[in-house]
């Protein structure tokens, strides 16, 4: 046990007990694993190094479990923290631990709020950005997500509680994120500023250049270009200098230049490339983008609004009661269709039974811990996940049937024209395939896998059918 600047103040292992709440408190010292944020009400980072505390700071809020992103976060300001970043995803500051008490109400403010929220566990990566995103504005009661100029973001703005979660060469997938999740109600938004991205790498780390129209050096040297008016002679400057005084002389008649706009003008300038010795009027403007080295014509650009974006009512609700996934990267798995398609295609197929005899099936496939699985791997390995169940599946049926995500955690699949018994012994093939991938995929994790078969019947609706065969489920 130490004491830590102030003498009712007890630090154990790093762990301060006050007032019913637990604070972890972290400096330098400490490994930068951020494990032990989950088992504590709250944190409290020591403010010396600004590097230690942005790098800290933005493990935390980029963890993807709301045991650990949704923390409420203090520093114990040694030094100014004037980062942009790190200010907007901190939420507060004391000046010594005994300040503890005022921060108390802050806490506990915060942790009750996110006792209001339900977490879905999404399958698209966007959505679930779009939900972290929404609890963290929730349980701090922001409603703005304002761009912040930030010279460490990839395309320059930084919408920091969004923008944590990626990489810098990857922060333009921000843009996309918040794109979708306006059409989807959750944000509105107004035009803040425009940024250009590198046509080939979207970063907006752009150096513009004149460059040479012919070659594209940006190695030139510019003159102007004299109009001599007694005798018309037009030509760059270096032809009128002479080598013992600053004077103008024409090189056509030898007389001497008194006064511009009186007898001289200089009506435009030359610019020559010192790589090929083009002689040009007119520069190309290109830029060069720092981190993968493309020079990119200007036209070529590709120009983003930035945006200021504001969490509509839907959007709160959508934090409180769990943001369900748009359908939009469930239809980049390859080999399935949209729900909405499987329920037209499953209509004409009872359709189809009503006037022929004939047996048709559908199943479903139900992840029964989808959030012990989701939480434990990343989302692009989720993306992957789910794209190996559905090779598996597919490779298990016909052509002619189609597969469909009803959630996250619900494959719903069409067995056409076979004997519902013969339908049941391939959905018991495909979950013993299942499971062999996840033991040979994931070491350490456990999926559990819940199914139902249900043969059509062409006295009950399409809606009927798949509420029928997935009630069961948990
Ligand atoms: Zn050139
Ligand atoms: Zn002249
Ligand atoms: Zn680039």
């Amino acid at each position: 046990m130490e004491a830590a600047g102030a003498s009712n103040i007890k630090v154990t292992d790093s762990v301060i007990e006050y007032s019913g709440f637990t604070f972890l408190l972290l400096d330098a010292l400490d490994s930068l694993s951020v494990e032990k944020v989950q088992f504590n009400n709250a944190v409290i980072i020591d403010g010396k190094d600004p590097d230690f505390i942005r790098h800290i700071v933005r493990r935390i809020r980029s963890n993807n479990s709301p045991d650990i992103y949704l923390k409420p976060i203090f520093i114990l300001k040694g030094i100014n923290i004037n980062d942009p970043f790190v200010n907007r995803l901190c939420d507060g500051t004391i000046f010594s631990l005994e300040q503890i008490e005022f921060i108390i109400p802050t806490v506990e403010k915060i942790l009750t709020k996110v006792n209001d929220l339900k977490f879905t566990n999404s399958i698209s990566f966007e959505a679930q950005m779009i939900e972290k995103t929404i609890n963290f504005m929730y349980t701090c009661d922001v409603f703005d997500l304002d761009p912040v100029p930030y010279v460490y973001s990839g395309i320059n703005y930084s919408y920091p509680i969004l923008s944590v979660n990626f990489r810098q060469t990857e922060e333009y997938s921000v843009l996309d994120i918040l794109d979708i999740a306006e059409r989807e109600g959750i944000f509105e938004s107004e035009y803040y500023d425009r940024v250009y991205l590198c046509s080939n790498c979207s970063n907006g780390h752009l150096t513009y250049r004149e460059v040479c129209p012919k070659c594209g050096s940006s190695h030139s040297s510019t003159e102007d270009i004299v109009h001599h008016f007694p005798c018309g002679y037009v030509g760059p400057i270096t032809d009128f200098k002479n080598e013992i005084d600053d004077q103008l002389d024409c090189p056509k008649c030898d007389k001497r230049l008194r006064h511009i706009g009186v007898d001289y003008d200089k009506p435009s300038i030359l610019h020559e490339c010192k790589n090929c010795s083009h002689k040009f009027q007119d520069y190309n403007v290109k830029a060069k983008c720092l981190n993968c080295l493309t020079d990119n014509g200007v036209e070529v650009l590709k120009g983003r609004e930035i945006r200021r974006y504001r969490l509509t009512k839907k959007g709160e609700l959508a934090a409180i009661n769990g943001f369900v996934s748009t359908s939009k990267d469930i239809d980049e798995i390859i080999g399935t269709v949209k729900f909405d398609t499987f329920k037209t295609m499953l209509k004409y197929e009872i359709e189809r039974l009503r006037q022929t005899e004939g047996s048709s099936n559908i199943c479903a496939i139900h992840i029964t811990n989808p959030s012990q699985v989701y939480s434990k791997i990343g989302s692009e390995v989720q993306k992957g996940l789910l794209k190996d169940l559905v090779r598996v599946i597919r490779s298990n049926i016909r052509s002619s049937d189609v597969i469909t995500f009803q959630s996250s955690s619900t494959i719903v699949l069409s067995m056409n024209e076979i004997p519902m018994r013969i339908a049941k012994r391939i959905l018991e093939e495909i979950i013993v395939m299942l499971k062999r991938l996840m033991n040979t995929a994931f070491k350490n994790m456990e999926v559990n896998f819940e199914t139902n078969v249900m043969s059509l019947d062409y006295k009950l609706s399409p809606e009927l059918h798949i509420q029928q065969l997935t009630k069961e489920f948990k």
